[in-house]
């Protein structure tokens, strides 16, 4: 059994690497060779810490596991370690023998990037220029570096609820040698491709804020409750996922399907346009949106791509187990 510790995950695993590794995980969702199971999230009453199980199994990848961890809101405070903790475990899927223990932190924050960055490498227009950002938190400064590669942007704005948190977003851009420019949300029209990345329980984003021809990747909602656009925009928009029982149950299409706004056959998995067995976009003025609400498989694949990495590199621990 080999042992990938967090710490290492950072010099091992390129945003290359999990692009690659989620694309062919949707892919295989999407051609039913790959599910994932059933979710389990629970409050554990103790620490106020939600934890929980996401797990799968990818056929064509012969990639069998879960991602065990959850969120402790107490960790920086009183341990100084971050709030969301996470392991991710493979399996052996010819014997179910524990083949990796990997440092799934840095992972979440890398394959929930990948997903919006191959939601824009399939869906966005190929002239996009400006990119929108709704949130500055963590993930946001992942989704945004990760963003940057897949089309040829000139200008980044950004809006969030909390101002003070823009500068997190606006050093992302500097870096990439790109302006910022902060705006208030119906300047989001300027946005060929729009990212929403918070913990909302309300819609920021209304669909008067989105011109025709945007791309929009809705990545902060994956509980029940939240909520990042008007549920108005999915009718306007084609509307893609990574699982569609989750999107319309804890995702963004969870509003919009509630309304009666959209059906649940409206939505598509983004794995079918990178199969090609849906067209994607089909006109430059069309408004596409994924809704990316996070499925387990995400989590093996990049740890499985990271294990390899570390083998490879001579980075991995084994163990007689
Ligand atoms: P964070 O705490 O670092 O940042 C939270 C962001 O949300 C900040 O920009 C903050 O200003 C904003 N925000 C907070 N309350 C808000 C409100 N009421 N209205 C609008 N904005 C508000 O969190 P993070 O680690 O960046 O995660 C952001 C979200 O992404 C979380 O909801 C998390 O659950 C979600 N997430 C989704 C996936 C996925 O696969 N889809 C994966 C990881 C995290």
């Amino acid at each position: 059994m080999w042992i990938v510790p967090e710490r290492e995950i950072a010099d091992l695993m390129t945003r290359e690497a999990a692009f690659d590794a989620v694309q062919s995980v949707f892919a295989a969702m999407a051609s039913g060779q790959a599910y994932n199971f059933p979710v389990v999230r629970e409050a554990i009453g103790h620490e106020d810490a939600l934890y929980g199980f996401k797990g799968g199994f990818d056929r064509s990848g012969l990639t069998l596991g879960l991602k065990a961890g959850g969120y402790w809101p107490n960790n920086l405070e009183k341990q100084g370690i971050i709030n969301h903790q996470s392991t991710v475990y493979l399996f052996d899927p010819d014997t179910g023998k524990a083949s990796a223990m990997v440092g799934g932190n840095l992972l979440t924050a890398l394959r929930t990037a990948a997903a919006s960055s191959v939601s824009i490498s399939h869906l966005a227009r190929d002239d996009a220029k400006v990119i929108g950002m709704i949130g500055a938190g963590h993930q946001a400064t992942f989704q945004l570096r990760s963003a940057l590669e897949h089309r040829a942007f000139e200008k980044v704005v950004g809006w969030n609820l909390h101002p003070e948190m823009l500068p997190n977003i606006e050093k992302v851009a500097s870096e990439a040698g790109l302006p910022f420019e902060a705006v208030e949300l119906p300047g989001m029209v300027e946005a060929d491709v729009i990212i929403s990345i918070t913990s909302s329980f309300d819609a920021s984003l209304m669909a008067d804020h989105v011109g025709p021809g945007t791309h929009l990747a809705c990545m902060g909602t994956d509980t029940k409750g939240k909520q990042e656009v008007e549920p108005a925009l999915l009718a306007e928009a084609t509307v893609f996922t990574d699982e569609v029982a989750q999107s319309v149950s804890i995702g963004e299409a969870q509003h919009a399907v509630g309304q009666g706004l959209i059906a649940e056959s409206d939505i598509s998995q983004l794995g079918a346009v990178i199969n090609g067995t849906h067209p994607g976009r089909t006109s430059p003025e069309e408004i596409t949106l994924f809704d990316g609400t996070g499925v387990g498989l995400q989590d093996l694949a990049v740890a499985s791509s990271v294990v390899d990495l570390a083998i490879q590199q001579g980075k991995a621990i084994e163990v007689d187990f």
